[in-house]
């Protein structure tokens, strides 16, 4: 397939993987060639919000996701490096003086002051899902929904490059007490033996795929034995397709990453690859385009998923352009997310009534086969809710939602109303229809 987008892009670089390795975190923004044309203060801007969210670029995504005419306004340039309205006025006013004093103590202080005011663990996530057996923890695991279990491997806890956006950004900021970090894959494999009601394991991170196909291969071979005939469902939840596609093409254990993929498919099991795309660009390059084809042929189904985003892709036409794009190369639209509280929420938040509006003027665009990817969805603590419309109830505007996945199986796909207002954002903006003290799923 012949790209979609007229970037001029540095010629066969991505099929030159130690180049385009070359990775940059906080301490070298300064290194990064293209950035050194911009202005000296917003070289500083980035520097500032760099010194609170994480950041982490590849010069993959520099030299073939980025178009450097369009800076700032660039959706993949928005969707790695770091920009002034991700911080509040005042969070970035403190980090600014921090930063020019060149006290590292009172960065770092005024940096973790900052995070903590970021809500780090939305929806819960840090006390609510880890399950136990027994007396015993199982760091490294969630299981908020019946039939998944979701499985942090500790080398998976970090990614190729990192989204400005990101809900798991707390990981990634150096406070180790904030990483699900498993300590072995024998817990693992023990709490899936136990648990017989779990179809699906999702292997999350960070990304996994940042891992050497062993160690992906020491959680994922053991589920051939018997005893795991439960899990029929694999499934990697991974940004590689966009940031590393030479992860399938030119990495040195790349096609030993796909014979294991295959020989779990063989055996049995859905293998579902779970890419993260923000953009269509980043299905353009094609080094991308091979790692897809790769993939499929082992046998494993690639589903797409992301949020929406103020500054990266709230506009219908990224959203039909992107699914047709997926349904060409053979991937299946899963979910369209709502950015979560957390984080640079305020840079990317976009209200769930334009959400909702972006969501069916795309759907509108697309033939049915890119008409299955659900959303718009919170992932909010007691589960996702989708927006599945505005309508009026006894003459009130009202949203109309519905769970697709909750805490409490029987609450799934059970519609429910709530008053209308087009600023809201989040579950918890969102109130009752009048006369209804509560929501359903909320306790007397
Ligand atoms: C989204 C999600 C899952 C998977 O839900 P599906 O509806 O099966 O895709 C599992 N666990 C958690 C915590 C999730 O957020
Ligand atoms: S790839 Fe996923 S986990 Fe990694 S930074 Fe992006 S959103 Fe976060």
């Amino acid at each position: 397939m012949s790209s979609i987008s007229n970037l001029k892009r540095k010629p066969d670089l991505a099929y030159s993987p130690q180049a385009a390795f070359q990775v940059y975190t906080e301490r070298q923004l300064d290194t990064i060639k293209p950035l050194q044309k911009l202005p000296d203060e917003q070289r500083l801007a980035m520097r500032v919000v760099a010194n609170v969210l994480p950041f982490r670029v590849n010069q993959y995504v520099i030299d073939q996701l980025i178009d450097w005419d369009d800076i700032p306004n660039d959706p993949i340039f928005q969707l790695v490096f770091p920009q002034k309205g991700m911080l509040s006025a005042a969070h970035f006013a403190e980090m600014a003086a921090a930063v020019k004093s060149e006290d590292k103590t009172l960065i770092k202080q005024t940096a973790e002051s900052i995070r903590g005011q970021l809500n780090p663990h939305p929806a819960g996530q840090q006390l609510l899902n880890v399950p136990q057996l027994g007396e015993e923890v199982m760091q490294g695991m969630q299981h908020k929904y019946r039939e998944t279990l979701l499985f942090f491997p500790s080398q998976g806890q970090v990614c190729h490059s990192y989204c400005t956006f990101c809900f798991r950004w707390a990981q990634f900021v150096g406070d180790k007490n904030l990483r699900f970090a498993a300590k072995e894959t024998e817990q693992l494999h023990r709490y899936l033996q136990r648990h017989t009601c779990i179809s699906d394991l999702l292997i999350t991170g960070g990304d996994p795929m940042v891992m050497k196909t062993t160690h992906l291969a020491a959680y994922l071979e053991p589920l051939l034995a018997p005893g795991f005939e439960h899990v029929q469902t694999i499934r990697i939840g991974t940004k590689s397709l966009s940031f590393w596609p030479q992860r399938y093409v030119t990495d040195p254990d790349a096609d030993d990453l796909l014979r294991l993929l295959e020989r779990l498919v063989r055996a049995g099991k859905h293998v579902a690859v779970m890419a993260h795309y923000n953009h269509w660009r980043e299905m353009d390059t094609s080094i991308a385009q091979e790692a897809i084809r790769r993939i499929r042929a082992t046998g494993a189904v690639i589903r797409t998923q992301a949020p929406l985003l103020h500054h990266i892709n709230d506009d219908p036409a990224v959203w039909a352009t992107m699914w047709r794009h997926q349904v060409k190369l053979g991937l299946t639209p899963y979910y369209m997310f709502v950015e979560r509280d957390t984080g640079a929420r305020r840079y990317f938040e976009v209200p769930l009534a334009r959400a909702w509006s972006i969501y069916r003027d795309a759907m509108q665009q697309v033939s049915g086969l890119a008409r299955t990817a659900r959303g718009p969805s919170m992932s909010a603590e007691p589960g996702k809710v989708e927006v599945q419309g505005v309508t009026e109830v006894a003459g009130e505007q009202a949203f109309v939602l519905r769970f697709i996945q909750a805490r409490n199986p029987d609450w799934v796909q059970r519609p429910f109303f709530a008053k209308y207002d087009p600023e809201a954002c989040w579950l918890d903006q969102l109130q009752p229809l009048s006369g209804a003290g509560r929501f359903f799923f909320q306790g007397d």
